[in-house]
């Protein structure tokens, strides 16, 4: 994507706020990815939110920004899409890695149609589908004659209330043996506390990720969406040097 391969030795590091707010916003969004050493953004235009009146993203306009941003810092750009009547732009933007979420993963006209191009796409697990369904639905993909596909484990729905869904771990010594697919973390969605977002982190590269998607937000307080669970610049690039030894322990680097 951009220069950046995932899968290889290096771990690569997404990071970017949750939803694309203002161009002033993104700007500073793309300096606290950049110093803490992420190779890649994430921003959200398109937004699929429980509630009808919550913020729904700003859209194309939102994908511009997240560009404009991303491109001068030379951050390969991730995001979601929901809809195929906007792969076309995504594909003209440029796009470089497309994320299907939780709640797509089995929109199977969806998964056709990205299958149909040669753009990345990063694949999460529906919040409620085996490993066999999210392999199925990577299938379709592939199928339609797109490979190019990165897994992503972000919890799933549980028994417990202490946190948001509950991070699969044993997802990636699974799938490492199941497919040959890049696998990630995001342990934003999992654990929905910037608090506990190292811990998973830290686990999910121990445990032989091969990267993370990590939100954060130049001043998370005010973030629009996912406001406890978006890292602060200063946690990123903290964590960034703690993983790097956790990544040597498992001989890697990041
Ligand atoms: C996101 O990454 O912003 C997102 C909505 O994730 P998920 O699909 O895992 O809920
Ligand atoms: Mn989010």
């Amino acid at each position: 994507m951009g220069g950046v391969a995932m899968g290889g030795k290096t771990i690569q590091v997404i990071s970017g706020p949750c939803s694309v707010e203002t161009p002033e916003q993104m700007v500073a969004a793309a300096k606290m990815v950049k110093n803490a050493g992420c190779r890649l953004m994430r921003g959200g235009a398109f937004k699929p939110r429980t509630n009808p009146y919550s913020f729904q993203g700003h859209g194309i306009d939102g994908l511009t920004m997240l560009e404009q941003a991303a491109r001068p810092n030379e951050l390969p750009i991730v995001t979601e899409l929901l809809d195929v009547r906007h792969l076309e732009h995504f594909l003209s933007t440029g796009v470089d890695l497309i994320q299907i979420g939780t709640r797509n993963m089995q929109n199977f006209e969806l998964l056709k149609e990205v299958g149909r191009t040669k753009t990345p796409v990063l694949l999460k697990r529906g919040m409620c589908a085996t490993i066999k369904e999210w392999l199925n639905a990577a299938e379709y993909i592939a199928a339609h004659g797109n490979s190019n596909i990165i897994l992503c484990e972000r919890g799933v729905r549980s028994f417990e209330s202490a946190y948001r869904n509950m991070l699969d771990i044993t997802a990636i010594p699974v799938l490492k043996r199941e497919t040959h697919l890049p696998v990630i973390i995001d342990p934003s969605h999992a654990g929905g506390c910037a608090s506990l977002v190292p811990a998973l982190s830290k686990a999910a590269i121990a445990a032989g990720a091969d990267g993370l998607i990590i939100e954060s937000h130049h001043q998370p307080e005010q973030a629009w969406c996912d406001a406890e669970q978006a890292l602060s610049p200063q946690s990123l690039a903290q964590l960034m040097q703690e993983l790097a030894l956790i990544a040597k322990s498992v001989n890697r680097d990041i």
